[in-house]
């Protein structure tokens, strides 16, 4: 089922958009089933889960940080990610700065948008991520490239199509800015009930876990 559901997405994503495979809660020999079947990019939301899979799939495929990372995962994090996409706050991109340091790497991250304004979720709101952009483009081991949004994971799809619309915007806002160092290139929303609408409002990342893995056990986060 993972190869030919892999295969069928990636056929139908128009030219340029990423698939990142969603792999929490996952078996790293599903994640390796998905990456031989053409998945480039994994996106994991556990730092230790990722290890795991990691010593099976390697650098086979390229992977990304999806959850919330906390700042004392960020060492281990920085060891195994290729990219972030999850920073949501000063002091989270001055760990990743710091620990990138250490082992010379420079981490592309983008910046978590919380387009839907809800309190109990992470991310900057819209109209602060151009001071929070400004702030930690200061941090010369991490490489804006990008906004990442969540949106409602389950009900109407449509209900996320208006934070798309507005993380969307954010997007434009940031790169006719120009501000040095920040290459705003990515824009990564929508997941197995949203990707399309998602698409249609300017994604060229989508984290797609459900249609390629099968329902999850447990519905986590
Ligand atoms: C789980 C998850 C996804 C994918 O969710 P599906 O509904 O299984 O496609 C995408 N993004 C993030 C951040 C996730 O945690």
């Amino acid at each position: 089922m993972i190869p030919e559901n892999v295969k069928k997405i990636l056929e139908e994503l128009p030219e340029g958009v990423q698939l990142v495979a969603a792999a929490k809660a996952r078996m790293p020999e599903e994640i390796l089933q998905a990456v031989e079947a053409g998945v480039k990019y994994i996106g994991e939301n556990y730092v230790q889960e990722a290890r795991e899979a990691f010593k099976l799939v390697g650098h086979q495929a390229k992977w990304h940080f999806i959850g919330h990372l906390q700042t004392n995962k960020a060492k281990k994090a920085v060891e195994i990610f290729d990219m972030i996409e999850t920073v949501d706050s000063v002091r989270l991109a001055r760990e990743i700065d710091k620990r990138c340091s250490a082992i010379d790497k420079v981490m592309p991250v983008l910046v978590e948008i919380n387009s839907g304004r809800e309190p109990q979720k992470f991310g900057i709101l819209p109209e602060e991520a151009e001071s929070f952009i400004r702030e930690i483009v200061q941090f010369e081991n991490l490489k804006i490239m990008g906004l990442m949004t969540m949106g409602p994971a389950f009900g109407d799809p449509e209900k996320a199509r208006p934070n798309f619309i507005e993380t969307r915007k954010t997007f434009e806002k940031i790169k006719a800015l120009d501000i040095p160092n920040v290459e705003m290139k990515y824009l990564s929303m929508g997941m197995t009930n949203s990707y399309q609408i998602a698409l249609q409002e300017g994604a060229n990342i989508v984290r797609i876990g459900t249609k390629i893995f099968g329902p999850r056990e447990s519905k986590i986060l």
